[in-house]
């Protein structure tokens, strides 16, 4: 029995279903529910104090980057920033590297000075002609050659996907810049910044609204038989809301350890990446990015898994045959008029916190015109 009335429900608190209920709310004056499977707000962008008394990124670092004014000038309604330049080592081979390679990488890797000119020629003899890489080891292999892409990515990518970069999108290892000049920030965007006071403070004030009511510890499906809306927006996995009739799509999980030290620092940056050495891929000690001033530390080894269902779909896995399946299912989504489909899950893409903002406010003027019409 109907109980109770929405203009819409939104399933999922992150980024995606956050900024739709906010701007239902204050643009168009519609209620909203959201629905949230977990305890917080957030998704994966959730951040918190954990028991030591250190800022900790939950599910991963998340380092926010942005070449668009616009869903900045958006996100700046409901945080001020902390500016930082995102920097990364790798360990291998016995030594911490600078990473992504650039002119200190070839510098540590040839053992002495060099001119950016220097590692210009030298990628030009190792690089592999490949004028459109169709894979991930194209893709590294056509701006660096065999050698730096053993060193680096061959065996953490196949640690983080259990796959061959050969058979992974060209996407996932070209999302990782090389640089001939001495700029080793690990992400290129214009704007790369932290909330000043974490994401959590960021998706309170966004959700902090008497036209908005946010359920957590729920599923979606345990509320449709006593919630009637005028429209659902999605934010979870693709295949789950259609019971995942052409097979599941296939995703990697994560297991994160973390540790806490009685001491200011543990490792020398935010992040060092382990693509040829232990069981993890990377050890996160975000405090050196947060900024926070704190006697002790904690850090976080991820361990990549397979997906089993009841565990968390982190990473969608873009090789073809999923990719021709998520058609599939998209088919199907584009195929329903109440409900539509967004965020990194319900797309099952690959995307930032900005790409999924960007996705979201061009929703919500999609849902406006419609309303308009
Ligand atoms: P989510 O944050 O996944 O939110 C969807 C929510 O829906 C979840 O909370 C889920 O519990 C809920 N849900 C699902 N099904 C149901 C259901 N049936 N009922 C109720 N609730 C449901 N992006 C960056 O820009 N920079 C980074 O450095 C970065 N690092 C990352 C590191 C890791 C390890 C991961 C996994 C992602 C990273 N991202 C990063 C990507 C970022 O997390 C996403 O772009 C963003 O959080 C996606 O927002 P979303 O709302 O689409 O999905
Ligand atoms: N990658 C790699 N070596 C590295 C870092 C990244 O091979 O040292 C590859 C790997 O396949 C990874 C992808 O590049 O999954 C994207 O890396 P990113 O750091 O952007 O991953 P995320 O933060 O999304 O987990």
């Amino acid at each position: 029995m109907i109980t109770r009335s929405y203009d819409y429900v939104i399933v999922g608190a992150g980024f995606a279903g956050a900024v739709l209920a906010e701007r239902l709310a204050t643009q168009l004056g519609k209620r909203s529910l959201v629905v949230e499977r977990r305890n917080h707000i957030g998704g994966n962008a959730h951040d918190g104090i954990d028991a030591s008394g250190v800022l900790i990124h939950n599910y991963g670092p998340h380092y926010f980057r942005t070449n668009s004014d616009r869903i900045l000038a958006y996100l700046s309604q409901f945080t001020q920033w902390h500016e930082v330049e995102y920097k990364i080592l790798s360990w291998t081979h016995g030594r911490l590297w600078n990473f992504p390679i650039n002119l200190n990488t070839f510098e540590q890797f040839i053992g002495k000075a060099a001119t950016s000119e220097e590692m210009q020629a030298a990628l030009e003899r190792w690089k592999v002609p490949i004028q459109n890489p169709t894979n991930s080891e194209e893709v590294i292999i056509s701006q660096v050659g065999w050698e730096l892409y053993e060193m680096f990515f061959r065996g953490y990518t196949k640690k983080q996907w259990r796959r061959e970069p050969k058979d992974l999108d060209p996407s996932i290892c070209g999302r990782i810049p090389v640089r001939t000049n001495r700029d080793d920030r690990y992400l290129s965007d214009r704007f790369q910044a932290l909330p000043k006071n974490g994401y959590t403070a960021v998706f309170e004030r966004m959700l902090d609204h008497p036209l908005i009511d946010v359920q957590l510890n729920t599923d979606y499906r345990d509320v449709m038989a006593t919630t009637s809306c005028g429209h659902m927006i999605y934010t979870g996995a693709l295949d789950e809301y259609f019971d995942c009739r052409f097979g599941p799509l296939p995703y990697r999980s994560l297991r994160f350890e973390t540790e806490t030290l009685e001491q200011e620092y543990y490792q020398a940056a935010m992040q060092v990446n382990y693509p040829n050495d232990h069981d993890y891929t990377r050890i996160v000690e975000i405090k050196h990015a947060t900024g926070q001033v704190c006697p002790r530390t904690t850090i976080v080894r991820e361990y990549p898994q397979d997906y089993v269902p009841g565990s968390e779909p982190y990473y969608p896995v873009l090789d073809p045959t999923a990719k021709e399946m998520r058609d599939r299912y998209w088919e199907l989504a584009e195929a329903e008029q109440k409900v539509s489909f967004v965020g990194r899950l319900a797309t099952f893409r690959y995307l930032n916190m900005d790409q999924v903002v960007g996705m979201a406010l061009a929703e919500f003027e999609r849902l406006r015109s419609k309303l308009n019409a």
